[in-house]
């Protein structure tokens, strides 16, 4: 993704450059073609939100597909403005979710990325559905449309929002409704939960989390070692294989190979001088601008909340449904504005951060921490600057390159004085 970044010396790293991207690519190839076996049955497919119960439905045996990573692929390869239009024609605004828009719209349309690449035939066609409200009522609509169009059921975990300290109340609310779907879930799976093998799956995801949070991790060395928008291209397992095996390997590969680009210092960015906390949405069709961009600038987006955002702590084989309940309920973006403010606090020290970097994605305001004055109020209790950028997840058309690329510059040399 940033292997033409001008400011990295073959010593130094990108994430074109970190060998484990190649068994990425592996991994990911045969977790998609593994929905169109050459040979069995086809297995029963489940949809899932990013952040929804995906340890039940595999241990229930059903592969899952997760629609809000099609909206990233289709942002990443610059395609989600040609399909929007078909949803927005349908009534779904542009002003919502334009992951939403684009997967509908490129559904209508008969496109994926996916075909490309992955040789798939195109997106696998769901048994059922099931969202956590956990992060926004968007994806409760995104997946109504589809349950209607192949007509087949779709569950949502409606979780507490906005939460301040998770209350024991909140976590058996939520975990309810986890084994209540469990049984729904039965009957379209044909079988029984074996609890055995959910604490299985829950197992290897809080195997994957911890992985993943140490990769996140090596954002505190100075120099770092990778870049937010690596962390883009390497959260992938994270989010749409965890629960699984090949996650946790692909991990434990990757982190190899980040702790000897610390042992022999290489940085990300060439003379990094100035750390930046990404907060927001990526754009998913700038990585590469944003990395050349602040790489030639001296500045690296060492540490994200959004990255973060799969890191979870909770996940407990000895209690699985009320591990899942806390883990998903407690994600970030779910949080009080005191809770996100005192969160970000600890990042910003933990990651020791120069100035902040907060993106305001017009379609997503779940994602958009920069509305309500929260900048201004974490400037002032820590003293570091911050800078509000307008953007879009996959609606291009909601930023200027132009515009950003002068702030930007305006705003790592007022880092660079401070230094
Ligand atoms: S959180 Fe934002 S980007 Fe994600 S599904 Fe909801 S509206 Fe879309």
């Amino acid at each position: 993704m940033t292997k033409a970044a001008k400011t990295r010396t073959s010593e130094e790293i990108s994430v074109g450059e970190i060998r484990a991207t190649n068994e990425l690519k592996r991994i990911l190839k045969d977790a998609f073609q593994g929905f169109f076996p050459k040979e069995g049955p086809a297995p029963k497919v489940a949809w899932c939100t990013s952040v929804g119960p995906a340890e039940l439905l595999i241990a229930m045996g059903f592969k899952v597909y997760y629609p809000e990573n099609h909206g990233a692929l289709l942002g990443a390869t610059r395609l989600a403005n040609e399909y929007m239009g078909a949803a927005n024609a349908l009534g779904y605004s542009p002003d919502i979710c334009s992951y939403l828009t684009a997967d509908v719209g490129a559904f209508l349309q008969h496109q994926t990325p996916l075909t490309k690449a992955y040789g798939i035939p195109g997106v696998p066609k769901p048994d059922v559905l099931v969202y956590n409200t956990n992060q926004c009522r968007e994806v409760q609509d995104w997946f109504m449309f589809y349950a209607r169009h192949f007509k087949v059921p779709a569950f949502g975990v409606i979780s507490p929002n906005m939460v301040n300290e998770l209350e024991p109340s909140q976590i058996d609310y939520c975990a309810a409704q986890l084994k209540d779907l469990s049984f729904a879930l039965g009957k379209i799976a044909g079988a029984t939960l074996d609890h055995d093998r959910l604490a299985e799956v829950v197992e290897l995801s809080r195997q994957t989390s911890v992985l993943w949070g140490e990769f996140l991790d090596f954002g505190r060395h100075k120099p770092a070692p990778m870049t937010f928008f690596d962390g883009c291209i390497q959260m992938a397992p994270a989010v749409v294989l965890r629960g699984t095996k090949p996650a946790v390997d692909y991990y434990r590969l990757l982190n190899d190979e980040l702790r000897a680009h610390v042992a022999r210092n290489d940085a990300a960015v060439k003379g990094e001088t100035v750390r930046l906390y990404w907060e927001g949405m990526p754009l998913w069709g700038k990585l590469r601008y944003f990395s050349e961009t602040l790489g030639g600038m001296g500045a690296n987006a060492v540490a994200s909340t959004y990255c973060n955002s799969w890191v979870f702590d909770d996940f407990d084989a000895k209690d699985p449904f009320r591990s899942m309940a806390r883990a998903y309920t407690e994600i970030f973006i779910n949080r009080s504005e005191a809770k996100k403010e005192e969160l970000m606090k600890a990042m910003l020290e933990r990651f020791e951060i120069d100035g902040v970097i907060y993106h305001d994605a017009k379609t997503c305001p779940h994602n958009s921490n920069s509305r309500f004055g929260m900048p201004q109020r974490l400037s002032a209790a820590t003293g570091i600057p911050h800078l509000v950028m307008n953007g879009d997840l996959c609606d291009l058309r909601c930023f200027s390159e132009e515009q950003t690329t002068t702030s930007l510059e305006a705003f790592v040399e007022q880092l660079k004085e401070r230094n």
